[in-house]
């Protein structure tokens, strides 16, 4: 069994998911295809919820029908046989959107969050689906709710690994077609959907690559591999043929936007290796991470997290962070969920580069302040530079302000700001 995972960019638009149907259809073996939500329509369902959650209601509506327009227009150009037929069960998730926004929210955000946002998911693979069988490509669709079981975390649910297994057992060990199913979402043992995190697809895919003890996990995107840098910020990146489970591990910590960071445990566990290829262009080689032994030669790896907040925490009366104030910080940042990227602590500071959550920081900054005196500094950039050279440094630093610096072995890595 393979799995393959196409991202938002792979589904963007009609020209893009016919694209898809052509490297489906030339696997005759099956399939579990994992799929994102269409282009940025995770994006504005995100808006689409801050709306209903702030009851503002109008809004809220008018994001819902921009998204409906989008998905039909995408529809309308793939599909022609027995149109009205299929758009029946498209019109049943715009309904069920629609009779969810109709409802006063909870109190409870994240909660909110998991119930809306996997409209992405779901009518992406209804929509792709549809194509397939319009096209003759024998292919189900499945509800990955039903397989995937998690705790209620939401929006960073955990998932329940022996439920979904013996769920898979269940419903998808023996199969003889394609399956068209959706990355991100999950849901609680009470049916309630969860999601896994932003960007969680790749996860979801690795799970079930793991699950099924695949042969090979392919994620596809707009890229020709996993590159040294991300071609948008870097215009000189170059790809990368081969890396260890270890070394993938370390880059998506970093922040390296390739993978999911939770995508390769599962894989690493099973040795399931991973390709990550071009949809543009499927035959060439791409780059597969896997288990390896030997010594390669590293390229430098530039890892950029932009729009991080430098937080500064110290004892109002001048003495040292010890200890115990260090474990109550890190207590409050859990708390509060807000993942720390980077940490340093000097005789009376505590720096923490964390991402710049505006649901989650004031709450915490204002916690803080309670015991602490708390600067900080927002709109920073965060840069990791993995197998470093005294060059590359100097290239990247170049009309940078460095507030901050860090170098191990292999690593370096700097808070930084545009140089005035
Ligand atoms: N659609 C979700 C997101 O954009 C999940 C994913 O793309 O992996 O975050
Ligand atoms: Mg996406």
């Amino acid at each position: 069994m393979q799995i393959y995972k196409f991202g938002g960019a792979s589904v963007k638009n009609a020209e893009s998911v016919k694209n898809l149907g052509k490297i489906l259809s030339t696997n005759n073996t099956p399939v579990i295809v994992v799929i994102s939500a269409m282009g940025k329509t995770t994006n504005a369902l995100e808006k689409l919820v801050e709306a209903y959650f702030t009851k503002n209601t109008g809004k809220a509506y008018e994001i819902a029908s921009q998204i409906k327009t989008v998905h039909l227009r995408i529809f309308d150009a793939l599909i022609k046989n027995k149109a009205s037929e299929k758009r029946a069960s498209l019109d049943t998730l715009f309904q069920l959107l629609e009779n969810k926004l109709e409802k006063a929210p909870s109190l409870n955000y994240d909660y909110e969050y998991d119930q809306i946002v996997p409209f992405g998911e779901l009518l992406s693979t209804k929509i792709v689906y549809l194509y397939l069988q319009e096209i003759g490509i024998p292919c189900t669709w499945l509800d990955i709710r039903q397989v995937l079981r998690t705790d209620d975390q939401y929006r960073a649910a955990v998932i329940d690994w022996e439920t979904s297994r013996e769920q898979f057992r269940k419903k998808l060990s023996k199969i003889d077609h394609h399956v068209i199913t959706q990355g991100f979402i999950a849901s609680t043992r009470e049916g309630i959907s969860t999601t896994l995190g932003r960007e969680g697809s790749d996860y979801t895919a690795s799970v079930l690559a793991n699950l099924s003890l695949a042969e090979e996990l392919i994620i596809w995107k707009d890229v020709p591999g996993i590159m040294n840098a991300d071609p948008k910020q870097f215009p000189n990146a170059h790809k990368l043929e081969k890396i260890s489970y270890q070394e993938a591990v370390e880059l998506a910590f970093y922040g390296a936007k390739v993978i999911h960071p939770k995508t390769i445990q599962p894989l690493q566990n099973k040795l399931i290796p991973l390709k990550v290829k071009s949809f543009l262009d499927p035959l060439s080689e791409g780059s597969i991470i896997q288990e390896i032994h030997e010594d390669i030669d590293f390229l430098p790896v530039y890892i950029l997290k932009e729009n991080q907040t430098l937080i500064s925490i110290s004892l109002r009366d001048f003495s040292f962070i010890n200890e115990r104030q260090i474990s109550e910080i890190y207590g409050l940042f859990d708390k509060h969920r807000v993942h720390v990227s980077l940490s340093q602590n000097s005789a009376i500071s505590y720096s923490a580069c964390v991402d710049c959550e505006k649901r989650r920081l004031p709450d915490l900054i204002e916690d803080l302040r309670k015991r602490y005196k708390v600067l900080y500094n927002e709109g920073v950039e965060l840069i990791t530079i993995r197998h470093y050279t005294d060059s590359c440094i100097q290239e990247v630093l170049s009309n940078k302000e460095v507030l901050l610096e860090q170098r191990s072995r292999r690593t370096a890595r700097f808070v930084v700001r545009n140089a005035k």
